[in-house]
């Protein structure tokens, strides 16, 4: 089973508008030889329009790190699938770490958010991934295997094929731990199997699984050489055009 190569930069609450544009050139030029590589960059909310110009033409698609799932209303601060739609966007993350850890991001609410982005027509990158104390504990199936179940609840398997996970283990992320290639594997290989119990097997071969958690240039080849690991989320070294291309393009 082939699966595309997707490579994801998280640019987190990092640039300005002008650093944005700055960077989304920087990684137009530096990708250019990425062949069949599928690539996308998620700035801030702020920055997509800008963003949007910068890679048109590129083939670089444009990704949000949140949304909300209601379509419009008195939700203050909160952006809607139609507006991500109208700047540009083609891909959200959904129930990053961080939006679970300090923003009250829970199954339920990723589950939500998952489902208006599919009846949107955008492409979900949903987060999954253990604490480190979750992984001591021997926790690490459970909580991924919790976390996929919530997500994809009552989601059809035809819209959960337009789906894409990220595995990021939480103590891998910006930490400069990275899990090794074989830990990845072995958590994408179950997630696999939770997704084979939920759908069917034609299904979690089909679906894309990024890794997410201190990838770089260096750990980059080996993880993606993995048979399960089908991508990168990328956080720290998406904010370097030289380090992204260092993942997109590893030597
Ligand atoms: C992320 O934010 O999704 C991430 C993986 O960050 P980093 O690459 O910095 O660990």
């Amino acid at each position: 089973m082939s699966r595309k190569i997707f490579i994801a930069g998280n640019w987190k609450m990092n640039t300005t508008i002008d650093e944005a544009v700055a960077l989304a050139k920087g990684v137009v030029e530096e990708c250019k030889n990425r062949g069949n590589v599928e690539v996308a960059v998620c700035p801030p909310y702020i920055s997509l329009a800008a963003v949007a110009t910068a890679i048109k033409g590129s083939g670089i698609k444009l990704g949000a790190q949140d949304v909300h799932w209601e379509a419009s209303g008195a939700y203050t601060g909160k952006v809607s699938v139609d507006m991500l739609k109208s700047v540009g966007c083609e891909y959200v993350i959904i129930g990053h770490s961080e939006q679970r850890q300090y923003f009250g991001e829970t199954d339920e609410s990723v589950n939500k958010k998952t489902k208006a982005v599919l009846a949107g027509g955008l492409i979900p990158i949903i987060c999954v991934g253990e604490l480190l104390a979750e992984r001591e504990n021997g926790l690490t199936e459970k909580v991924c295997e919790k976390q996929v179940i919530g997500a994809y609840k009552d989601i059809s398997k035809e819209d959960a094929l337009k789906t894409v996970i990220a595995y990021e283990p939480v103590w891998a992320i910006g930490t400069g731990k990275t899990a090794t290639p074989e830990q990845a594997d072995e958590v994408h290989l179950f997630i696999r199997k939770v997704l084979e119990k939920l759908y069917d097997k034609d299904l979690a071969e089909k679906l894309v699984i990024q890794y997410g958690g201190s990838m770089n240039p260096k750990n980059a080849k080996e993880l993606l050489a993995k048979e399960n690991v089908d991508g990168g989320l990328i956080g720290g070294a998406s904010l370097k055009p030289d380090q992204f291309k260092g993942v997109v393009i590893p030597q």
